[in-house]
Formats: C-alpha cells, structure tokens, sequence
C-alpha cells in the first residue's frame, strides 16, 4: 500500500487548514515536551508567529532513564489541545502504549509514532486502526525497507495519512547525537508516494547544527520538518540542547522561505 507501484501520485491529505504532501513545504514546530500549560501556550504563540502551521508536544516522552521526565500524559494533551485551539493549528504528539489512543483521539490531531516504537507492531496496528494522521519516525537502527513496512502495517490497518519522518539513524559517528541521513529522502520517493518530513533536530541533537540540516532536508526534497523550540532552552525538561530559541527559530523560518523561492 506504500508502494509507488501501487500508486503513481503523490499522497496529499488535509489535517484541518494544513496540506501535506506535494510540492508543499509544511513546517510542524514546538518543544519537546509539553512542560506546564504555560510553557506550551507561549511555545504555540511562538512558534505560530515565525509560520509554523502545526503544533508539537510530547505528553508521553519515551526516555533513556526511567528517573528522567515522563512526560504529563493525559495533562499535557489537554494543554496542547488548548495551544493548539489558541492558536487555529492542528496539534501533534507522541504515543507509546496502545491503550492511550482512545484517550488522545479526543485531544489530538495527529499521532506520532516515535523512533523506538517503529518496530512496535501491536501499537502500530492500534494507531492505524484509529484512521487519524500519523507520523512515522524512522526507527534509530531501521533499514529504509523496515521503516516502510512500518507504514504498510498503519496503512493495513485503516488510515491512509501516514507521513514518514526521517529523524537521524545510529552510526559510529559521535560528533552528532543521529547522523540525519538525507539521502533517505529521495530514496523513498522513489519507492513511496507518502509524504516524507525531516526532523534536524533529532537528526543532530545539537542546536546550532539545525539551521542547515533543515535547509539541506528541503533542498533534498522534503515535504516538510518538524522542528524542537522551547521558549526557554536551558530549562528545557527534555531535549534542551537541541531546541531553538524562540529567535532561532524565526530565522529559520526566514532562510527557509528564501530556500524555498530557489529550489
Ligand atoms: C521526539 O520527537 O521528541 C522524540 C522522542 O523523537 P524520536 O522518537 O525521533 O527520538
Ligand atoms: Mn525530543
């Protein structure tokens, strides 16, 4: 179902007033976790400002040390959803148990799928069934073969609007926390007609690193990124050093339009 084969044109699909796929260039923004109702709230208005189109925040965070930030759950939805209301965008956020999502589907837009559930196949099977937009991370050691048989798992079991995420894969290069590999993008389009998304943060782990891997993921042909900003980096619960400042962000924003006008 994934396949170009199968079908020859692109997948465009609506998620409220946003368009996904085609020659659009969608940019999905926010922090890393959804922190209080007011760090989301200012993350939103932020975010929204510079052109983001649609809200991200994680209320379930999967993380390396069970003594780290878990996350708000159900808490942090219903802030984001007030974010997302605030502001007219969409929202998106992270799920890690199947026995979440009727839960969420009341406050959320789109579900995404993080790098270390892509293999999760009972959840995958859940979240497709739910027919709702759904973002796929690239799982951190998936071949690209894994990662779309991932999304014929969503695609088999109900919804149509998966959009695949290339987020950095593991390699013994250690400069960069993942090493964003850009050359996924026009590897799968080739195989695939699903919208493909970059995330240079992840990708990088590193902040001042972003800028240029989200300019390089669009020149590579990517149909979208989804970006970490914080309002207030340093005092970021999760992923701190890889989320932009406020600033940062809308000059991205800018490079990104003046990119945009020559690619
Ligand atoms: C995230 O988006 O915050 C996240 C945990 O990403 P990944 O699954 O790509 O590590
Ligand atoms: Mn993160």
């Amino acid at each position: 179902l994934a396949s170009r084969e199968l079908q020859k044109e692109d997948t465009i699909f609506d998620i409220g007033p946003v368009t996904i796929g085609g020659n659009r260039v969608v940019v999905i923004a926010g922090p890393c976790a959804v922190e209080s109702r007011e760090q989301i709230i200012e993350s939103a208005l932020a975010v929204k400002k510079a052109g983001a189109v649609i809200l991200r925040g994680g209320a379930f965070k999967p993380r390396t040390s069970p003594y780290s930030f878990q996350g708000l759950g159900e808490e942090g939805c219903r802030y984001l959803k007030e974010a997302g209301e605030l502001t007219g965008m969409p929202v998106a956020t992270e799920i890690v148990s199947p026995n979440d999502a009727d839960m969420m589907k009341e406050y959320i837009d789109i579900f995404q799928i993080g790098a270390r559930n892509m293999q999760n196949f009972e959840l995958l099977k859940k979240v497709g069934s739910m027919g709702m937009p759904v973002i796929l991370k690239r799982g951190m050691s998936a071949t690209i073969e894994e990662w779309l048989m991932a999304a014929e798992y969503l695609l088999s079991s109900g919804t149509e609007k998966v959009i695949l995420c290339e987020r950095g894969i593991r390699t013994f290069e250690t400069m960069t926390r993942n090493t964003l590999d850009l050359s996924a993008i026009p590897v799968v389009q080739k195989l695939s007609h699903l919208p493909v998304i970059v995330d240079p943060s992840h990708g990088t782990g590193l902040r001042d690193k972003v800028l240029p891997m989200a300019l390089a993921g669009v020149a590579a042909g990517a149909n979208g990124l989804i970006i970490e900003v914080h309002p207030d980096p340093e005092k970021a619960s999760s992923d701190g050093p890889q989320s932009l400042y406020p600033e940062q962000f809308e000059k991205l924003m800018c490079d990104l339009e003046t990119l945009s006008s020559v690619v």
